[in-house]
Order: C-alpha cells, then sequence, then structure tokens
C-alpha cells in the first residue's frame, strides 16, 4: 500500500503478535471495523526474518503497476511467497548452515523423498522405509516438509495403518526437528504430472540420464515439491539443473539416535552447533566449506578408494603449510558463490551480488594457478574441473559500476560507457537540471527578484517561489499554485515543459538501467551450471585444507583404510573432550577390535611392545586395577577380540572411550585424520550407538521401551560389517531382567552377527560371559585406590573391573555420610552372600537416630557458611566435570 506492508484480518491479528506490532483497524466507525497492522516498506527484510522464524510463510503483494498511470485500483499481484523452506536471502540464511525443503509422498509400503536446497540449487530423490524416513529427515534436518493434504485419514483400507504410522511418525519428528509441515492438495502427487514436470524443467526427454526409475515414489514426490517451489518463487529455478538419485549404499548409514547420540553436528541437550563434532573439525574460511564440511560428517564414505582420495588430498595440503595458506587466503576473500548464483538463478540477485560474483571470479585465476601441478588426484581433478568463468566475470565487469547499490530501482548500477542509450538519457537528465539553474538566473534577472528560487516537490514538481514581500514584483506569465505563510508559489508553461523532459529522462534511464540489469542478470543465469560447478570446487578445496589445518594444529594421523573389520587405534582421544579439556589432560587409549588380518597381526606386535612398557611404569605401585587380573597384552594380541566388554566406575570414562572408537571412524570415512598416535580403520557399513538413557517422554513411550525398540534395530539392522557401541542397555528395567537381556544380546551379537561391538556395563556379571565367547574380551578403567581415597585414571586395560565404586561417587556427589556409610555395609554383607533363611540380606542393624545425629550435625542445626555456597550453585550450567571440583574445593574448604 504505497509505502508500506499490511495485514489484515486474521494476518494482522498474527503479525501483531509474531512482529510486535500495534493492532489498529480500518472503517473504525462501523459495526465490523477490519483488524490491520503494517510497517513501512524498507522493513521487509527484518519482519519476513522473523515471520519465517515462527514458521509461518508469508506471501508478498507488490503494486505490479505504475500508481501513476494506473486507473482506480492499483493493481497488485503476490510476486513471492516466502517460507521457511525455500529461502535465498543471505539476510534471512545462515551462512554455515544448509537449509532443506522436503518432500515425503507415501506410496503404498515404500516412501517417496525428495529434498532441495533452493540456496544451491541441489535437488535430490529417493524411496525409503518408514525407518530409514527417520533417519533422512534426522540427518537433512529440513526447514520445511511437503506433504499430501490428508494422506492420514485418506483410504481407510489395507494401507492406511501404514500410513498412520507414517502420518504418526513424520509429525512427531517434524516437530522435534522443529520444521513446518506444509501440506499440498492431492492433485500435486499425480505420478504422470509430476514426471511431466520434472522432463520439462530439466527439458529432458525422459529422466534415465538422471540414473533414476522414473516410476519410483522419490520421483513423484520430487515432482511435487518442484512444483511448490516454482509456485512460490515464481522464477525460471535455471539453478536447479539436476535430479540427483541417493543411495545409501553408498553411504555409512547413521540412524537418528546414533547422530543425536553421538553429537556429531548437534550436541544432544541443547540442540546446538557449539559442542558438537562440526563445531571442533570446523576450519573452514568460507560459509560453502562450512557447509560442506556439515555434509561430509553426516554422509561418511564406505568406498575405500573414495576416502584415500580425500586423504591423499588432506594429506598433501598438511604437508605443505605454505599452499594449505595461500589457497585458504584467496578462498577467504571469496564470496557465497554458491548462495549467490541461486541468487541469480531465482531472480534475486541484487546489483551488489553481481558485483560480489565477478569480485569472486576473479579470485579464481590465482587459486588455479596454486592448485596446478599438484600430486593428489583429488587436487588436479578440482584443478580440472575449476572454471574460471572469464566470459561471465567480464560480462559483469564491463557493465557494473565499481560499488553497485542493492536496490535496482534507483540507477546508479551500470557504468557511464557501457550503454550508448542510457548514457543519452543521463545526459539529458543532467543537462535538464543545468537547464533550470541557468532558468533561475534568468528569471531573476527578468523579474528582479533576487531571492526567486526554484523548487521542487512530489505533488507539484517545479516550482518558482517567491517570498510574500516580493509578490506584487511577479510577471503576468506566472500562475500561481500554492500559497504558503510566507511564501507564493508558481509555474509557468516554459517550466512545466522542461521538467516533463528532466523527469522522463531521469525516469526512462532508471527503467533502462532496470532491464539492462535484468538482461545481464539473465545471461548470467544461462550459466548458472557452470558458476555452480566453480561453487562446488571453492567449498572442496576449502574444506580438504580445513581438514589439513585441523590435523596439523592438533596432531592427528592419517588413517589407514581397510576392507577389513578391524578397528586398531593406538593413543585415541575423544576429539571434542580432548579440546574442552586443558591441553594434555585427557587420557588417550588404544581401541582393538575386530578380525585381524595377517598385515595387522604384524602392526599390533609391532605396537604392543612399547605399550607394555608404558602401562607397568604408569599408575603408582599401590594401583589395585594394576595389580589384579590384568591379561598379558601379548596373549591378547593374538586373539584380537571382535566384542569388548568394558566395565569401569560410574565417571571413569567408559561412555567417552566407546563414542570416541565410533567417532574416530566416522571421521575416518568422512575423509579426516583422526585424533590419534595411529590408527587402521576397517570401513564399516553402518554405526550404531546407544549410548545413556536419554529423555523419550515427550514422544509418549517409556524410556525402557524406547530403549529395547532401538535395541531391536540393532539386532535386526547390523552386518558383520557394522560398528556397534552400547551403554549400559538393560538398565531401564529390574536388575535381573536388565542383566538377562543385555546377556542374551551380548550373545546375539557375537555369534550371530558378528559385528565389532564396544559394550560399556555396570554389570559386572556380564564379564563372565567372555569365559563361553570365543571373540569376547573384557576391558576395564583403572582406579587408583589410596585407602578411601580413589582417583580414575581414565586409562583403559584389559581384564574385568571388580568393584563399581558406585558408593564413592555416591559420597563425591554428596549423599549424607551416614547414607553412605550405610550402603557400604549392606554391600558388603550382600557381596559375602550372607542372606537368612528366607533370602533375605542379613544385615546389621540399623543405626537410630540419635546415633546419626553427630553426623548430620552440618545440615541440621545451626547455619553452615557452606550451605550458602551450595544454594548459589549454577547446576543447570555446569559439566560433570566442573561439578566435581566444585565439590572437591567444598570438601576442601570442609576439611581446613
Ligand atoms: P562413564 O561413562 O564411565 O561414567 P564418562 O565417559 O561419561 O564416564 O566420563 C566422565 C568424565 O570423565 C568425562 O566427562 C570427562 O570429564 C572425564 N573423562 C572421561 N574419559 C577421559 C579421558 N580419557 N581422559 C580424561 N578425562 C576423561
Ligand atoms: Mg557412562
Amino acid at each position: 500500500m504505497g509505502d508500506f506492508y499490511e495485514l489484515f484480518y486474521e494476518d494482522a491479528e498474527i503479525a501483531a503478535r509474531t512482529l510486535g506490532l500495534t493492532l489498529t483497524s480500518r472503517d473504525k466507525g462501523s459495526t465490523n471495523p477490519i483488524p490491520m497492522a503494517g510497517f513501512p516498506y524498507h522493513a521487509l527484510d527484518g519482519y519476513l526474518q522473523k515471520l519465517v522464524r515462527a514458521g509461518i510463510r508469508a506471501a508478498i503483494c507488490e503494486q505490479v503497476e505504475d500508481p501513476k498511470k494506473a486507473k482506480g485500483l492499483v493493481k497488485r499481484e503476490v510476486t513471492q511467497v516466502v517460507t521457511p523452506g525455500t529461502l535465498v536471502d543471505d539476510a534471512l540464511l545462515d551462512p554455515r548452515e544448509s537449509n532443506f525443503l522436503a518432500c515425503v509422498f507415501p506410496d503404498r509400503d515404500r516412501l517417496g523423498l525428495a529434498w532441495l536446497e533452493l540456496s544451491s540449487g541441489r535437488f535430490v530423490a529417493t524411496d525409503v522405509t518408514l525407518n530409514e524416513l527417520a533417519d533422512e529427515l534426522a540427518r537433512l534436518r529440513p526447514a520445511e516438509c511437503v506433504v499430501p493434504e490428508g494422506w492420514e485419514g485418506e483410504d481407510r483400507g489395507a494401507r492406511s495403518a501404514e500410513r498412520g504410522k507414517a502420518s504418526t511418525t513424520l509429525n512427531s519428528q517434524l516437530s522435534t526437528l522443529n520444521s513446518l509441515l506444509t501440506e499440498r492438495p492431492p492433485w500435486s502427487f499425480v505420478p504422470n504430472e509430476c514426471r511431466r514436470r520434472l522432463l520439462a524443467h530439466f527439458q529432458a526427454a525422459t529422466l534415465d540420464g538422471f540414473d533414476l526409475d522414473a516410476d519410483s515414489p522419490g520421483v513423484t514426490a520430487a515432482g511435487a515439491l518442484l512444483e511448490y517451489v516454482q509456485e512460490t518463487q515464481k522464477a525460471a529455478l535455471g539453478h536447479i539443473t539436476r535430479l540427483e538419485p541417493y543411495r545409501r549404499s553408498t553411504h555409512l548409514v547413521i540412524d537418528e539416535t546414533t547422530r543425536a547420540s553421538l553429537e556429531l553436528t548437534r550436541t544432544m541437550r541443547e540442540g546446538r552447533r557449539e559442542g558438537s563434532l562440526l563445531w571442533v573439525m570446523d576450519e573452514t574460511v568460507t560459509p560453502m566449506g562450512a557447509r560442506l564440511l556439515s555434509d561430509w560428517l553426516s554422509n561418511p564414505l564406505v568406498d575405500v578408494e573414495a576416502i584415500r582420495r580425500r586423504l591423499d588430498a588432506v594429506e598433501e595440503l598438511s604437508a605443505d603449510a605454505v599452499l594449505g595458506r595461500e589457497l585458504r587466503e584467496q578462498l577467504e576473500r571469496g564470496y557465497d558463490l554458491e548462495r549467490l548464483t541461486a541468487r541469480v538463478g531465482t531472480g534475486r540477485a541484487s546489483p551488489r551480488d553481481l558485483g560480489c560474483l565477478a569480485r569472486t571470479l576473479a579470485l579464481l585465476p590465482k587459486l588455479k594457478a596454486k592448485l596446478a601441478g599438484r600430486r593428489s588426484e583429488l587436487l588436479c581433478a578440482l584443478e580440472a574441473e575449476l572454471d574460471l568463468c572469464p566470459d561471465v566475470r567480464a560480462d559483469v565487469e564491463q557493465a557494473l559500476v565499481d560499488e553497485p547499490p542493492l536496490a535496482t530501482t534507483e540507477g546508479g548500477i551500470l557504468r557511464p560507457g557501457f550503454h550508448a542509450a542510457l548514457d543519452e538519457l543521463r545526459d539529458l537528465a543532467r543537462g535538464g537540471k543545468e537547464w533550470i539553474a541557468a532558468y533561475q538566473a534568468r528569471e531573476v534577472q527578468r523579474t528582479g527578484i533576487p531571492n526567486l528560487k526554484i523548487g521542487f516537490n512530489r505533488v507539484f514538481g517545479y516550482y518558482l517561489e517567491v517570498t510574500a514581500a516580493q509578490a506584487a514584483k511577479v510577471p503576468a506569465d506566472y500562475i500561481r499554485k500554492q500559497t504558503l505563510k510566507n511564501q507564493e508559489r508558481y509555474v509557468t508553461p516554459e517550466l512545466k515543459e522542461h521538467e516533463d523532459k528532466v523527469l522522463r529522462a531521469e525516469e526512462s534511464a532508471v527503467s533502462l538501467e532496470q532491464e539492462l540489469f535484468q538482461a545481464l542478470r539473465e545471461r548470467v543465469a544461462a550459466h548458472a551450471p557452470r558458476l555452480k560447478q566453480t561453487a562446488s570446487v571453492l567449498a572442496q578445496v576449502d574444506v580438504l585444507a580445513a581438514l589439513a589445518v585441523l590435523a596439523v594444529k592438533h596432531n592427528y594421523c592419517r588413517p589407514e583404510i581397510a576392507e577389513d573389520p578391524i578397528l586398531d587405534i593406538r593413543d585415541a582421544r575423544h576429539p571434542v573432550l580432548d579440546r574442552l579439556q586443558p591441553s594434555g589432560e585427557f587420557v588417550p587409549n588404544d581401541v582393538m577390535l575386530g578380525v585381524a588380518g595377517r598385515e595387522s597381526e604384524r602392526a599390533n606386535i609391532e605396537h604392543s611392545t612399547s605399550n607394555i612398557e608404558r602401562r607397568t611404569q604408569g599408575p603408582p605401585a599401590k594401583d589395585k586395577a594394576q595389580s589384579t587380573k590384568h591379561a598379558p597384552l601379548s596373549t591378547l594380541n593374538a586373539q584380537l577380540s571382535t566384542l569388548i566388554l568394558l566395565t569401569g566406575p560410574n565417571l571413569a570414562g567408559t561412555s567417552t572411550y566407546i563414542r570416541q572408537a565410533a567417532l574416530l571412524t566416522i571421521m575416518a570415512q568422512m575423509g579426516s585424520f583422526v585424533p590419534a598416535r595411529a590408527a587402521r580403520i576397517g570401513i564399516a557399513d553402518r554405526v550404531f550407538a546407544r549410548v545413556g538413557a536419554s529423555d523419550e517422554l515427550g514422544k509418549g513411550q517409556s524410556t525402557f521401551m524406547v530403549e529395547m525398540t532401538e535395541t531391536a534395530r540393532i539386532l535386526n539392522a547390523a552386518t558383520r560389517r557394522s560398528l556397534v557401541i552400547l551403554d549400559e542397555i538393560g538398565r531401564g528395567t529390574s536388575t535381573y531382567d536388565g542383566i538377562s537381556l543385555a546377556w542374551a544380546v551380548t550373545e546375539y551379537l557375537h555369534d550371530m552377527v558378528g559385528c565389532r561391538t564396544l559394550f560399556a556395563t555396570h554389570y559386572h556379571e556380564l564379564t563372565e560371559l567372555t569365559q563361553t565367547l570365543k571373540s569376547a574380551a573384557n576391558w576395564n578403567v583403572a582406579v587408583h585406590e589410596d585407602g578411601e581415597q580413589i582417583k580414575f585414571l581414565h586409562k583403559i586395560v584389559p581384564g574385568a573391573a571388580d568393584k563399581s565404586y558406585g558408593i564413592h561417587v555416591a559420597r563425591l556427589a554428596g549423599v549424607p555420610p551416614s547414607v553412605v556409610e550405610r550402603a557400604r555395609v549392606v554391600l558388603e554383607t550382600l557381596e559375602a552372600d550372607h542372606l537368612d533363611e528366607r533370602g533375605r540380606p542379613k544385615v546389621p542393624e540399623r543405626p537410630t537416630r540419635a546415633r546419626t545425629q553427630r553426623q548430620l550435625a552440618l545440615f541440621g542445626g545451626e547455619h553452615h557458611p557452606l550451605l550458602d555456597e551450595i544454594r548459589e550453585l549454577n547446576l543447570e550450567q555446569m559439566t560433570p566435570a566442573a561439578a566435581l571440583q566444585e565439590l572437591q574445593r567444598l570438601r576442601e574448604k570442609l576439611e581446613r
């Protein structure tokens, strides 16, 4: 509405709430005033951002004809629909995160899944099962997901149960992922129509060239998705150049739970990037690189050769620090070519965007020269693929001024000399202004009014202004237009005529400039596929160079990638904890799992001597774990196990240890070096992690049910090539139930699946299992005991733990001393099997209240200063380690 965007009725109410606008109304006097809210047009970006963040779709209506020429109401049209999944504007996107739009189409027993990143043009289709759908959505975290309207209620036949299940899963998942569900009419999903639409967009006769099965539900999903995007964008979308098939078998499959519990790209509790593996790995210098790194981490490879190619490149770059630095310097100076190209493709690139695009292209020749003549295959291939796009660059550089504006509506976009007609119009406009100045001088002379001035406003255009005192001197040919307090304003036919010329010239210059700019943008858009390829090369070079920096900075080693299912890592560190703890404090550990091939056996023996030395001189002589039942390392190497049962007290580091084995596998398969001294890593087809009891109450399932569902899934889906890490399964039920389940699960994984398995458990009973399982071993975490004082060494050593130290931890946690003492007595009795004839423990008599009084004095009677300190602890913000430290400090205070 002129200079304002306005909203009415319900929209106005929503906007007022979401954007904090004042809700007013139109037709106030009437019985039915219309609710109304609005904001000035230049504030659009900020308000759009808020709307989209709130998960709201917004249709933008613009005036599409010149209000001056319009008869009656100015014509308006929807020019763009902005939705969370279809963003391309920089202001609305996080530069380091991809923004996906997904589409799900249920078809009998399969589900079609397509996804598009409009801001890069990447468009992918696949078919999935219901379980796989959950995994893929967890991986993509789409901002928005398109589904057929009413698909859960529709056709109650044999299939409706499956569909109902699918839609329930999808709904609950989308709400956890915070993504918007968009329903589209069923006719958007008619398979033939969908195929036709895709063919028309790609101007292809068949989809064979894309290596896609045209009848698959994935293709239908892709077609429906494309329709939605065409409708919301109202642009050509030339940067969407192909539809890629996605095959799970070419990637390391990581299911939803595993992804979450390993905290690959965000943390489990807060869902933030900080604290995740991605966060510690990200050394990229461009947003394109940051997004690609996240993509690599979310989709590690399984092809040994492909992984080696990446590792070769990382190795070459880490060995040549100068090369790495120089490449990164160039990359850093460029702009986000991928998203710039997308904005060109959707017709939304500003003059400044094109300027940035040309500047980025200008950096390429240097970059290409640096990449030339490298050893590694991948760097050579990237060099060859790097299209400098000199024609595009020249076209833009010749046209645009050096500092192009953001807006296309104010002129000043194109260089003088670029277009003759434009130059002429500009001269005319400028000349017209000169004429006005001369005319003013002439009129001052003619009328003898020294302070006669020529002014301009939007309503009257140019006018002659005379002070009231001089009005008598005004000649007869002046036509009075307006009387102000102290001035009179006039026009003359001569002035009007020139005004027309000037304004027309100015207007024509601006609209010609707009046209020429649009043509330029379209010419550039025609090269979108080349620009996209170049952007992809830049992103890859950035990621490889970043991985090299990471490796050098933190002393990572190149993993040896093997086909056989082995995991042999020396001095492995947890990539995140290693960085969060003060340098040198993290205790590295070895991982040895799998069926040793001849080659790796040799490697083992070579390493083992040094390990033995380190261990024997390690902990002090009094160390109990050291002195008890450790298998000699030599026997261990002879029979490498596929399954390790890891026991250790709480807080000893068992969870950390088993997670790091999975994390390093994933890092290696994405092509990264790993935090270890040496590593030989056999390709895993899947990684499963069942870690900790996560709170799934929000999903309406009991924790134990969730745990068993996940366990079932692992047992059903794991293969001999998988890596399984289990953290305390069977804890959500009674002890005997739990132990029995854990026991049977362990046997099954060992006997039937034969996958590499790390199982951390507090059930010591399970350590007995290794006596019957051929290829299983007990390991535990070394503990240093000195009387009552216990120190966790975080060192993983062979053998079963013989104590759980739970009572010790309870004391650390501040359980009253009398309770701790009582627990110790009960434990001793239980461990000694002191049961009476009715099977009840023969526990010594309970202490009376009088006897405990003395010990409770601290927290009872008088006020103790420590109490206040404890009350003020900000427990929500503390890590377990910090909490322990704090406890330690409090205790020291108490002992002083
Ligand atoms: P568990 O699962 O055995 O109860 P965690 O693996 O959760 O123990 O580790 C508890 C804490 O111990 C971690 O938060 C970390 O601070 C510390 N920790 C674990 N492993 C190590 C290690 N290898 N080196 C140093 N500190 C460690
Ligand atoms: Mg644990």
